[in-house]
């Protein structure tokens, strides 16, 4: 299979039509080179994932017409080998625990915002924390939080074959340090949604990640922790994101622009498609 994509929606709330068109989009795209659509369940956080909003991504995907590959993954039954393959790689990865809060670290005023939240001041960064052979027989370590800090001499190219904007990006791993940081990779006994996402990725066999642009940023981190597990890069297509009226992103909060009450109200998958600009 030449063309593999996926869908990883996470089961934290009702789909609405923002879900709608990334998924009828990736779908779409996999049909037309002839290619496959997986599904991955992105559950890893596990006091927000719920089975019935699972159960609703399945029916309201079945509903718009969507046909998925029948092997799902669902990231919570995966956690131990998220943990495995990121210690394998601890010395490459830079790992070290930290111990901070997120208040600790938005009292540092210099921290500045980057795609993973605030940029980490690299309080615990030093040889108290470093990983270390003692470190790993640690009872706590899977409860702790462990950050990254690789060092890689490289600029990173063309990870962008956008299909929806021209321009092809490149960014250097200074650049990276500056503006992103020392990423958690694991929280508090589970797998950050960085690394669960470019293990899965890789292990779908995904040749081309096609999501919102709202992820533009992750996908720079993506691309260094694929580095650092020596995985392949795949081709990453950011789409546009879906607004209401007022111009704001559709949260999931709201019902209003839930699939299930497009239902209710009689639309059928045809007129989703309309509102979406997908037909
Ligand atoms: N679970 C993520 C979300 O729903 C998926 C992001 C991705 O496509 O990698 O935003």
């Amino acid at each position: 299979m030449t063309f593999i994509t996926r869908f990883a929606p996470s089961p934290t709330g009702p789909m609405h039509l923002g879900h709608a068109y990334s998924a009828m989009l990736a779908y779409d795209i996999s049909q037309e080179n002839d290619g496959d659509f997986h599904l991955r369940i992105e559950d890893l956080d596990q006091s927000r994932a719920k089975i019935h909003w699972e159960e609703q991504i399945y029916e309201d995907l079945s509903w718009l017409g969507i046909k998925w590959n029948k092997t799902v993954l669902r990231q919570s039954e995966r956690l131990d080998l998220y943990f495995t393959e990121m210690l394998k790689k601890a010395e490459n990865f830079g790992l070290f625990i930290c111990r901070c809060s997120r208040s600790d670290i938005a009292s540092i005023t210099s921290a500045p915002h980057g795609a993973d939240g605030l940029v980490y001041p690299g309080t615990c960064r030093n040889g108290k924390h470093t990983f270390s052979t003692e470190m790993r027989k640690n009872p706590d370590l899977l409860q702790s939080n462990i950050r990254m800090h690789p060092m890689l001499d490289k600029t990173f190219f063309n990870f962008q074959e956008n299909i929806f904007r021209k321009s092809k990006q490149a960014f250097t791993f200074s650049e990276f340090k500056k503006s992103i940081g020392d990423v958690v990779l694991w929280r508090r006994g589970y797998a950050a949604y960085h690394l669960a996402s470019v293990i899965d990725d890789a292990h779908q066999g995904v040749t081309d990640v096609i999501r919102g642009e709202d992820l533009f940023e992750a996908t720079k981190i993506h691309v260094v922790i694929q580095n650092v597990l020596d995985l392949p890069t795949p081709k990453y297509h950011h789409h546009r994101l879906i607004l209401d009226e007022a111009g704001h992103r559709l949260a999931k909060r709201s019902d209003a622009q839930s699939i299930k009450t497009y239902r209710a109200l009689g639309y059928t998958p045809e007129d989703i498609r309309e509102l979406l600009g997908l037909v």
